[in-house]
């Protein structure tokens, strides 16, 4: 359903002024959408992302199709009965959608997940909130052989990322190769979707390796 937007996004990244754009999704009827491209679109640009073409050029293409029929579902089939919550995901809103922890205001240590004593300094209920950065280094992981859930292949890089600017997160990796993964390795974080479960999706931060441009064939 998005593919649309998408595709007007990557448009967008190289519209000049005054150029038109035609917004078409056809399936189950049509809509069609005449958008001029404004005045500020450089403006607009300047904004530090990667964008639809830069995810594009860092995309790690899958090893083979059972990797794609299992990201996609095409099965139908999950090896559990997945149960989800959107009480707890509404709970924990702060940590999941905009990744924030907080920051001890006695000793100034960043922490994840909220908690209301400091680690360092015990201190109570004396924080800041802030938000985490996306980008950090391994500071240490395990490949789980084991992992349930829907991943089938194994091993899954699980991590501990070391943040720029304090904070540690617990998760997955993805868009590797296992065997690259090192204490001290470049990292950032990327938002993906964990399940689904009777119609919701669960979303949680994973790690990919930060990577320039690969070649892509
Ligand atoms: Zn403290």
């Amino acid at each position: 359903a998005p593919h649309p937007l998408i595709m007007l996004a990557s448009a967008l990244e190289t519209a000049k002024p005054g150029d038109r754009l035609i917004v078409v999704g056809v399936g189950d009827g049509g809509d069609a959408i005449l958008l001029e491209v404004g005045e500020n679109i450089g403006e607009v640009r300047k904004a530090p992302r990667r964008g639809v073409k830069g995810y594009l050029e860092t995309m790690k293409p899958l090893k083979n199709y059972d990797d794609y029929i299992r990201f996609r579902n095409l099965l139908g089939k999950q090896r559990f009965t997945r149960k989800t919550s959107t009480v707890t995901y509404w709970r924990d809103r702060k940590e999941i959608l905009p990744l924030k922890g907080v920051r001890c205001k006695s000793c100034g240590a960043v922490q994840y997940p909220i908690v209301r004593v400091c680690y360092e300094c015990g201190s109570k209920d004396n924080f800041d909130e802030v938000r985490l950065a996306k980008r950090g280094t391994i500071f240490t992981f395990t490949l789980d052989h084991l992992v349930g859930g829907d991943y089938y292949a194994t091993p899954v890089p699980r991590v501990v990322v070391e943040l720029e600017g304090g904070g540690r997160v617990f998760v997955d990796m993805t868009d590797c190769n296992p065997e690259e993964v090192k204490v001290g390795m470049p990292v950032e974080l990327t938002f993906r979707i964990i399940h689904e479960s009777e119609g919701f999706y669960q979303y949680y931060w994973k790690a990919r390796p930060v990577r320039e441009k690969v070649e892509v064939k």
